[in-house]
C-alpha cells in the first residue's frame, strides 16, 4: 500500500467503525476523496475503479483523538523530574528549556508528534515558549517538525511580561538579595516586541496542516495591556487564545490578591473570554467561573494526568459539563506528566472523576471522555467542523486498531474499551487527511533511530550549558518549595486537593 495515494479515491473496507452513541462497532466501509471521508456505508461500499483499497479486517477504525493541552518543548525535558509541584516546575525552566537551538526545537517538537500519532492522536493544542520571546523562525521550525511527521496542530507561541518570581506575591522578598539578582536576570522582552513577533507571524503563515493561536501563557504572567493586546490580535486574526488558568491553588490565591477577582473573571473583564477562549486546566475554577466560561461558550482542556503529576488537585469535571463548558482533554507537556498518550489521558479523566465523591452521577462516563478527547478537543482546537467525528465532509483522521491484540480479547463495550482498556499498544494504523502515518505499527514518516541520536547528542550539548540554571534550580527549590505550598494552604472557597487534611 503506497503511503501517498495516486487516485483521488481511498476505499477502507472490512473493519469495525465505532459508534459512540451506540456503544457498539459494526462493520463499515469508508471511501475517501483527497483528505476527505466522502462516504460511510454497509460493506461492499461501491468506490470509483481504480480506487486505493485498504484492508481493515480485524480492524476497531475510531477517530484520531486529539490532544486539547501539550507543549512541544517540553519533549526533550522528557523524565527529567520527580517532585515537582507547578511552582517548582516553573522554577526548573532556565534549567529544562534552556540552550535550545532551532534546531532543538524541532526536534522537541517531532519527537512529540512521533509519540503523539504512534499513540492513536492526530491533532494537538500546542502551547511553545521560546524565551525571550517568539520567532518566525521558531515557530516554522515546529511547525515543519509536525508537517513532516504528517500531523495536525495548532501552535501557540505561549508568551509573558512578567516573570514567575514577580507574579507570586511576596515570593521575590523571600529570596536572598543574591538570589534576587540571578532570577532577574532571566527577563522576558517587552510586551510590544513580543506582540510585533507573533503579528508578524500570523500575517505570512505558509503552514497548511498546521495553524497559529495566542497563548498569554498565565492570565498574572501577563500586563493587563499585554493580555489586551493578545485579545486584539486573536480577534484580528480569527484564532484561537489558549492560557493556564487556575491551574494551581497558588496561582488562584495569587490572583485574589492581584486583582481581587477570580482569575477567569479579570480574563473575562477585559474581554478574552468567548468561543474561541481555552483554558488549561481550570482545577481551581470555582462555580461561578465554570458558569462563565459555559455562558461564552469558551473549553477548557483537561489535563488530569498533568494535575496529579505536580499536585494541583483533581478538577471538577462534572461541574464544567453541568455549566455548559466546552472540555477537550490533554496530556499536557511531556516534562509534567510524562508521556504524551492520549489514551491514558482519557483513562485518567475518568479515574480521577471517580475517586472526588461517592455521588456516581458526578463522574465522568467513558462516552463523555471519549467525546472530549475527540468533539470536545477539536472544538478547542476551532476544528470541529473538520475533525474529531467520523462522518462524511470531515477529515480522514483514523486510527485502525488490533482486534486480535490482547486489549480487545473479547471486545465487549468498544466505548469502554476505548477509554478503560486500550492503552495504546493496540495502534495498528494510523491515518491523517487520507494518508497513512502510521503502518503495521511503524511511523512511516519519521526514522525513530535518527531521532534517538539527534535527540541524544542535543541532551549531551544542552547538559553543559544549562549546568549553571541546574545549580542556580537547586538554590531556588527550597525557597518556592517550602513558599508555595504555605500560599496553597491558605483558606479558599475552593476544594481540589485529593486529600482534606494537609499534613504537617
Ligand atoms: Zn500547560
Amino acid at each position: 500500500m503506497a503511503s501517498k495515494p495516486k487516485h483521488p479515491y481511498t476505499i477502507v473496507r472490512g473493519g469495525k467503525l465505532v459508534d459512540i452513541a451506540k456503544r457498539r462497532a459494526a462493520p463499515a466501509d469508508i471511501l475517501i476523496k483527497g483528505d476527505t471521508i466522502a462516504e460511510i456505508g454497509r460493506p461492499g461500499l461501491a468506490a470509483p475503479a481504480g480506487a486505493t483499497v485498504i484492508d481493515a479486517k480485524y480492524r476497531l477504525m475510531h477517530p484520531g483523538l486529539i490532544n486539547a493541552h501539550t507543549h512541544s518543548p517540553g519533549n526533550l525535558g522528557k523524565g527529567m523530574g520527580d517532585l515537582w509541584s507547578l511552582e517548582l516546575l516553573l522554577t526548573a525552566s532556565p534549567w529544562i528549556n534552556g540552550g535550545r537551538t532551532l534546531e532543538d526545537k524541532y526536534l522537541s517538537a517531532m519527537i512529540g508528534a512521533a509519540e503523539m500519532v504512534l499513540k492513536g492522536c492526530t491533532a494537538a493544542y500546542d502551547l511553545a515558549a521560546e524565551f525571550p520571546l517568539p520567532s518566525v523562525d521558531g515557530l516554522s521550525a515546529m511547525a515543519k517538525a509536525y508537517e513532516e511527521v504528517g500531523m495536525r496542530a495548532v501552535l501557540a507561541p505561549m508568551v509573558a511580561d512578567i516573570t514567575f518570581f514577580e507574579a507570586i506575591p511576596g515570593l521575590m522578598e523571600r529570596l536572598s538579595p543574591a538570589l534576587q539578582k540571578e532570577v532577574e536576570s532571566f527577563r522576558y522582552a517587552p510586551w510590544k516586541a513580543i506582540t510585533r513577533q507573533m503579528d508578524k507571524a500570523l500575517q505570512k503563515w505558509p503552514f497548511d496542516k498546521v495553524m497559529l493561536a495566542v497563548a498569554p501563557t498565565i492570565p498574572h504572567h501577563c500586563s493587563d495591556d499585554f493580555l489586551i493586546a493578545c485579545r486584539n490580535l486573536a480577534r484580528e486574526y480569527e484564532v484561537g487564545i489558549h492560557s493556564h488558568v487556575a491551574e494551581s491553588k497558588v496561582q488562584v490565591v495569587a490572583g485574589y490578591k492581584r486583582y481581587g477577582t477570580s482569575l477567569a473573571a479579570h480574563m473575562d473583564g477585559l474581554g478574552l473570554v468567548n468561543e474561541r477562549f481555552t483554558v488549561a486546566h481550570g482545577v481551581w475554577l470555582d462555580d461561578e467561573d465554570m458558569k462563565r466560561l459555559g455562558d461564552r461558550g469558551a473549553s477548557v482542556a483537561h489535563n488530569p494526568g498533568s494535575n496529579m503529576r505536580l499536585g494541583n488537585g483533581l478538577a471538577d469535571v462534572r461541574g464544567m459539563l453541568s455549566a455548559a463548558v466546552n472540555v477537550g482533554i490533554g496530556t499536557d507537556g511531556a516534562s509534567c506528566s510524562d508521556n504524551q498518550n492520549m489514551y491514558e489521558a482519557m483513562r485518567l479523566a475518568s479515574f480521577a472523576s471517580k475517586v472526588q465523591g461517592p455521588d456516581v452521577e458526578r463522574w465522568v462516563t467513558t462516552e463523555e471522555a471519549l467525546r472530549a478527547a475527540t468533539e470536545g478537543s477539536a472544538r478547542a482546537l476551532g476544528l470541529h467542523k473538520q475533525i474529531g467525528r467520523l462522518l462524511p465532509g470531515y477529515k480522514a483522521d483514523i486510527v485502525f486498531l488490533d482486534l486480535h491484540h490482547i486489549n480487545w480479547i473479547p471486545t465487549n463495550d468498544p466505548v469502554n474499551a476505548l477509554v478503560h482498556t486500550e492503552d495504546g499498544t493496540a495502534v495498528h494504523s494510523v491515518m491523517i487527511g487520507g494518508r497513512m502515518v502510521v503502518e503495521d505499527r511503524k511511523l512511516l514518516t519519521v526514522d525513530l533511530a535518527k531521532l534517538a541520536a539527534k535527540a541524544e547528542a542535543s541532551r549531551v550539548r544542552r547538559e553543559k550549558i544549562t549546568a549553571p540554571a541546574k545549580k542556580l534550580y537547586e538554590r531556588l527549590e527550597k525557597v518556592v518549595g517550602t513558599f508555595c505550598p504555605g500560599l496553597a494552604k491558605a483558606p479558599l472557597h475552593i476544594h481540589r486537593f485529593g486529600a482534606s487534611h494537609h499534613h504537617h
